[in-house]
């Protein structure tokens, strides 16, 4: 008896009951809990593959976007099966749990558990050392448009063109652009991140007015912050077709370079939108070598 009744007030979605469907995790658009879980469902196909055997941290608000948010790296109690641990070496040498999403399911119990964004690893848990993608976080300071967000991006194209790395770039759902570059994994991490860091340093020395390398928040007035630090072991960063815990129930879409002039925001895209969006509307390029060469090449500046 007690079970009907769950199951009618938990409406299935990947056959997984959903607890509060009608809670609102939005309210301008109105998204509910049951939206989300459904949103992501639709979306599993295109999703998963960015997660599958990746460490991953989600942020929950179970909530709404009112209420308080936590970022977890690690399974919480009563977290479904279909969240499965993975077991980490940290570098103090201790091993910690972390979690990893490989199904609908997996993406379902966490939408269940709250979440509404999904932070991969650049790295999938059987070679860990070995980053598949670089990422640029192009992050503008408060008060500058999107133009200039758009012109940092293409710039970092090109910067990568001269090495020939191709990239393309994702629209975070919040105020800026990720440029992204698959990788093959053959390079470590010591080496993406000082080749990220390299690049981004030389940016910033050739258009000081446009840009800046370094964390400091007052370094960054008018500028665009290239953060590079998202190259490290243990980093993440949105998933593509993640939704954001933001006004609006943006959603983090990666776009073709030539629609990227025609984007007004970085927060474009809602679950309504996203669902029409798809990898096949932008030509993501095969996964590529960084090999260590590079680095002397961009830091004799050939
Ligand atoms: P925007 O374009 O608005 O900068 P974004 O996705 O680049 O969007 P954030 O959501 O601020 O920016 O996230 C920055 C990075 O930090 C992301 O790569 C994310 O994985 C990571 N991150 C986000 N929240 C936390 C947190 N609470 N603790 C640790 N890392 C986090
Ligand atoms: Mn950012």
């Amino acid at each position: 008896m007690e079970v009907a009744m769950e199951s009618q007030d938990r409406p299935l979605v990947a056959g997984i009951g959903i607890s509060n469907p009608d809670r609102v995790i939005f309210s301008r658009p109105k998204r509910t809990k049951l939206d989300l879980a459904r949103y992501y469902e639709v979306m599993a196909e295109r999703i998963l593959p960015e997660l599958a055997d990746r460490p991953v941290s989600l942020l929950r608000l179970p909530e709404g976007l009112e209420g308080e948010r936590f970022f977890q790296r690690h399974a919480g109690k009563g977290f479904p099966k279909a969240i499965r641990p993975v077991v980490i070496e940290e570098s103090s040498g201790s091993a910690a749990d972390y979690m990893t999403i490989r199904d609908v399911a997996g993406l379902i119990g966490a939408v269940q558990m709250g979440t509404v964004e999904f932070h991969p690893w650049a790295a999938r848990r059987d070679r860990l050392d070995r980053p598949e993608r670089l990422v640029f976080d192009l992050d503008p300071d408060e008060g500058l448009g999107f133009a200039a967000v758009r012109k940092a991006a293409s710039d970092i194209r090109e910067r990568l063109e001269r090495f020939d790395l191709q990239s393309y770039p994702m629209l975070s759902g919040g105020k800026g652009v990720h440029v992204i570059v698959p990788l093959k994994r053959t390079a470590s991490w010591d080496t993406v991140k000082l080749f990220a860091q390299l690049l981004a340093t030389l940016a910033a020395e050739e258009a000081p007015e446009r840009y800046v390398a370094t964390m400091s928040k007052s370094a960054r007035k008018g500028k665009i912050f290239i953060d590079w630090l998202r190259n490290e072991r243990g980093a993440t960063a949105i998933a593509p077709f993640s939704v954001r815990a933001r006004p609006g129930a943006p959603v983090a879409v990666p776009v073709a370079w030539e629609e990227l002039g025609k984007i007004r925001r970085a927060d474009a895209f809602g679950i309504r939108s996203a669902e029409k969006r798809g990898w096949g509307d932008l030509a993501v390029p095969e996964p590529q070598n960084l090999s260590e060469r590079l680095i002397a090449k961009l830091a004799t500046g050939g």
